[in-house]
């Protein structure tokens, strides 16, 4: 008898039809001798409706209240996952995070997980129930209630079964497991069967959102084996694991894309010892993730600072350097939107050459204009216009040989 934990993405719970149709592979799970955890998103689209009524009643709606807020579309879906299970003759509790204690930090839109008291949880499964678990929340010491970032039901999933030493931990989407890009926008995307912590991680924190980056830290972390499948169909999903012998080695294994970017540019900042230091410090101070970094070489004891930062940090990213910036003296701030991160992940990068210019000759030949670049020994980004996304990603997974071939 395995201990299974099955998350359910938004499209997989979006109406009473599709909970009953996912029900049903749960109650076979459990039917096969097997203890389930099951772990919830919201109904797809139901996170964005909360955060836009939340914008409606306030520019600048306050933390604390915005994740009483949106933490409330897994509520509605646990619950009537629970009462289905019930109607078809099956024992089952619904659990909001504050109830099994899912602790968090305090830094509230974007909380991390501490620790998962499994009590009671292990108390329902020992009583034969099937527990069904609110993903993307959590509480902090205070007792309030904390969200975990967008996708953020992944990371619950994942913590939830590093704590219960689940067997697996299976993620049903809309896909039917990872590929070497994103199904939706490269018809040609081939899927891998199996695919290690390292670039699993690389590909989510360049953008893949078939698994937030946090849940492939934390599954790295505990190796908690991870089983990416559709809640559609029975094929074989993508296993992301340990790296081993089997893997496929590839110079480039995948593309991603991310159009959550923004690109910050201030311009004349006095060249001095302790600048970036200045401007950076505020910005981590809270929370606030910084991508890619370029600092021009300096004019005259000037110099320009661009980097990227999440859309969605944008307003709180221009009152902090409103201020900072007017006190270093820089004359110019420039924000972009338009922008997004194209990059290519492979772990064997590292041992060849020529990569690079293969990435920046397949942008150049469709015109393509890159406006920042960023390496690490697996990966290579580049910024480019928002529009040209989907073009640059299917150049790319063609450049680097990675397309399905029958
Ligand atoms: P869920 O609501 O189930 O959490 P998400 O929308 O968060 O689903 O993630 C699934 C989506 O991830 C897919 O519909 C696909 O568009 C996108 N995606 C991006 N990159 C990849 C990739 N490399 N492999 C599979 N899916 C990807
Ligand atoms: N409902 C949350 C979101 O839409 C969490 C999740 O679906 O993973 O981001
Ligand atoms: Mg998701």
């Amino acid at each position: 008898m395995a201990l299974i934990v099955q998350k359910f993405g938004g499209t997989s719970v979006a109406d009473i039809e599709k909970i009953q149709n996912v029900a049903k592979r749960v109650i076979q799970a459990k039917g096969e001798g097997n203890s389930i955890v099951v772990v919830l998103s919201a109904m797809a689209g139901e996170t964005d409706r909360l955060i836009d009524l939340a914008y409606r009643a306030s520019d600048n709606p306050t933390e604390r209240e915005y994740d009483v807020l949106i933490s409330t579309g897994e509520q509605v879906t646990v619950s009537l996952f629970a009462m289905i299970l019930n109607k078809m003759g099956h024992k089952a509790k619904s659990f909001l995070g504050h109830q099994v204690k899912i602790l968090t930090d305090k830094s509230h839109t974007k909380a991390r997980i501490l620790n998962v008291d499994t009590d009671r949880i292990n108390y329902e499964l020992g009583r034969g129930s099937i527990v069904i678990m609110t993903g993307f929340q959590g509480v902090n010491q205070e007792e309030d209630i904390t969200t975990l970032g967008r996708g953020g039901s992944d990371t619950s999933a994942v913590a939830i079964a590093a704590a219960l030493n689940a067997d697996v931990c299976e993620i049903y989407t809309d896909v039917d497991g990872v590929y070497t890009t994103d199904p939706n926008i490269c018809e040609n995307a081939r899927k891998l069967k199996k695919v290690s912590y390292e670039e699993m991680l690389e590909f989510s924190s360049a953008g893949a959102k078939v698994l937030q980056s946090r849940s492939v830290e934390l599954a790295k972390i505990y190796e908690v084996p991870v089983y990416v499948r559709s809640s559609y169909n029975n094929e074989e999903g993508t296993l992301v694991t340990k790296e081993d012998e089997d893997m496929e080695k590839e110079v480039v294994s995948g593309v991603t894309y991310d159009k959550d970017q923004a690109k910050v540019t201030i311009g004349q900042v006095p060249d001095k010892p302790g600048i970036a230091s200045r401007l950076f410090t505020p910005l981590s101070d809270r929370n606030i993730v910084v991508d890619m970094i370029i600092q021009n070489a300096s004019i005259e004891g000037n110099t320009d600072l661009t980097f990227t930062v999440s859309k969605k940090d944008m307003s709180e990213v221009q009152a902090i350097l409103e201020k900072v910036t007017r006190e270093l003296g820089a004359t110019r701030i420039d924000y972009d939107e338009n922008i997004s991160k194209v990059s290519i992940v492979g772990v064997g990068m590292k041992s060849h050459a020529g990569v690079a210019s293969r990435m920046f000759t397949a942008l150049a030949g469709e015109g393509i204009n890159i406006l920042m670049i960023s390496t690490s020994e697996i990966k290579i980004s580049c910024v480019v216009e928002s529009k040209y996304t989907e073009l640059a990603v299917r150049v790319l997974h063609d450049a680097f040989g990675l397309d399905y071939k029958d």
